[in-house]
């Protein structure tokens, strides 16, 4: 039995898998939607890190880095991103999450530059 399939021979361009993608609002990176962390308004106006990405409201993105979390902590890219005012708990959390999820580009590239001196 052989399954007709359609015509290899019309491939034109990478339609194999529609991957959305989302921007960080940070550094502004594009990337595939599972690289990020959503951010969500909810429509109560409460402001949630929303993993899952499944939960109502206007969601923002935000990339695994931590930098672009501490700088959404501390500055005013989710503000202008959800049009909301970010309150201090919420800038706490994104910390707290950020802390918990991500590393520390700093500390990451301090390590790599200091030379291990106990390998054989
Ligand atoms: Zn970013």
């Amino acid at each position: 039995m052989s399954e007709r399939q359609a015509t290899p021979t019309r491939r034109r361009g990478p339609r194999l898998k529609h991957i959305p993608l989302r921007t960080c609002v940070v550094c502004r990176e594009k990337d595939a939607k599972r690289s990020f962390v959503r951010i969500v308004r909810t429509p109560e106006g409460e402001l949630a890190i929303d993993p899952t990405g499944k939960r109502n409201g206007r969601g923002a993105y935000l990339c695994r880095r931590f930098s672009c979390w501490q700088l959404a902590a501390e500055g005013n890219a989710l503000e202008r991103a959800l049009r909301t005012t970010v309150p201090p708990e919420f800038r706490a959390e994104l910390l707290r999450y950020a802390d918990l999820y991500f590393r520390r580009d700093e500390e990451e590239s301090e390590r790599r530059a200091q030379p291990e001196t106990d390998t054989a």
